[in-house]
């Protein structure tokens, strides 16, 4: 850790106490003004934005080491990502001198401030990056018990190769949304239990999964796996992820091939990626694993990150989000190292901009546990909304709103929000 860490570091920006932007965060995202600006790459700082394109343009990155070619200039977050660590931390000290109350620069400069710092609340914000693959893993041991239990029975809630491998799938990248973005609820093919042929229209049963994600940064060539140990190196930073499934869909078509429709009609992502930088004063110890892993995917040191998480749902008849779920990213079984390590274990490349999610988040306590498919057991525990209604799965018009933060001394290293609405189903 650095000078860029120190919790007395404070911003001549204002920034609330619980914002989850201090200056000891720096996420970096994609925005623009307005329709006449072409998007580019800023980092949140309480509720302004710092334009990086502009700063770069005048002079301000000279010796990050990315030679002649904008790299914050750019409608994704996509070059920064490829140009790795030495050049992130480069960028993050700029960055932090810039912004710290110590600092005459930019804090004195009426005319540069008026010009870099931008409202939040004016912006418009993009995907962080054009996602080129996304991979879902299903790393909560929590989770895939629950799910495991309600499908198997308590005797099979584990799958056998469960606790040898950070299973996953590859999952569907062109509907990876950005927060806000309302989606449809899907029609697929369902089957319930006592009917003959399955029929075709509207799920019934759409639920979230509460997920962290992150970007891969610089890649591997293909057929040059990426060791655990060197993991780090290739993991830019991470955002909140909504995973959103639809259960009867994914019940019918699941065996053999795993989930396929039931995950594809969207996945939605929180706008900011919270470097691994500012993440680094939250590592903690993970689940002790046992079996120990294979040596490819065997780790030291801490490989967990204490990131407090929320699930908020609000119907259409409530004036604000109502919370059904604390969770943590630290109780997932398997680390973001080990699920690089195992990725690429057979030679497969990843790129910069690739996403790689977690799994579901679910924690050890029915109030933890990371979808509704869980918090209601399979419909036959509806969760009570503190409005008189309740829900077994997602209704239309409900709006699922998730947030994390890593509770600092006195600040908050925060993800900001993931949220969206699931509207009434348009065929079916
Ligand atoms: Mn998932």
């Amino acid at each position: 850790m650095d000078s860029t860490h120190n919790p007395r570091l404070r911003s001549f920006v204002p920034v609330a106490a619980e914002s989850h932007f201090p200056i000891q965060n720096l996420p970096y995202g994609v925005f623009r003004r307005d329709d006449q600006e072409q998007p580019r790459v800023g980092v949140a700082i309480g509720d302004m934005i710092l334009d990086l394109a502009l700063l770069e343009a005048r002079g301000f990155f000279p010796d990050a080491g990315w030679g002649e070619a904008s790299v914050f200039r750019q409608p994704s977050l996509k070059r920064l990502m490829a140009l790795g660590r030495p050049a992130w931390r480069e960028a993050r000290s700029i960055i932090s001198r810039l912004l710290s109350a110590e600092e005459a620069t930019l804090r004195d400069d009426q005319e540069l401030r008026r010009s870099a710092l931008v409202p939040m609340q004016a912006a418009e914000l993009f995907l962080p990056a054009e996602i080129g693959d996304y991979t879902d893993f299903y790393s909560s041991r929590e989770h895939a018990t629950n799910v495991g239990t309600m499908f198997r029975g308590k005797d099979n809630a584990l799958p056998p190769n469960y606790l040898w491998m950070p299973i996953g799938y590859h999952g569907r990248a062109s509907s990876v949304v950005l927060s806000g973005t309302d989606l449809y609820r899907p029609c697929g093919q369902t089957k319930s239990d006592d009917a003959a042929a399955p029929v075709f229209g509207p799920s019934r049963m759409v639920d979230f999964e509460l997920e962290m994600g992150f970007f891969v940064g610089p890649g591997n060539a293909l057929g040059r796996p990426i060791p655990a140990a060197e993991a780090p190196e290739h993991i830019f930073g991470m955002v909140l992820v909504n995973d959103w499934s639809a259960r009867d869909i994914q019940k019918w078509e699941y065996v053999p091939l795993g989930p396929f429709l039931a995950k594809n009609f969207g996945t939605s992502i929180s706008p900011w990626v919270v470097t691994a930088e500012a993440l680094e004063p939250f590592r903690c110890a993970g689940p002790a694993q046992d079996p120990p892993p294979l040596p490819y995917l065997r780790t030291t040191g801490d490989q967990a990150f204490d990131v407090h998480l929320e699930v908020g749902l609000q119907s259409a008849a409530m004036d604000r989000p109502h919370v059904i779920c604390r969770s943590n990213f630290r109780y997932l079984y398997w680390s973001m190292c080990q699920q690089l390590a195992h990725h690429t274990a057979t030679g497969c490349n990843v790129r910069p901009g690739d996403l790689m999610a977690s799994g579901t988040i679910s924690g050890p306590t029915p109030d933890s546990y990371g979808s509704l498919l869980e918090l209601a057991w399979r419909g036959e525990r509806p969760i009570q909304l503190g409005n008189g209604e309740t829900r077994k799965f997602i209704a239309d018009g409900d709006r699922v709103t998730m947030t994390g933060w890593c509770q600092g001394d006195g600040y908050r290293v925060g993800f900001g929000e993931v949220t969206g609405r699931i509207l009434p189903a348009l065929g079916g």
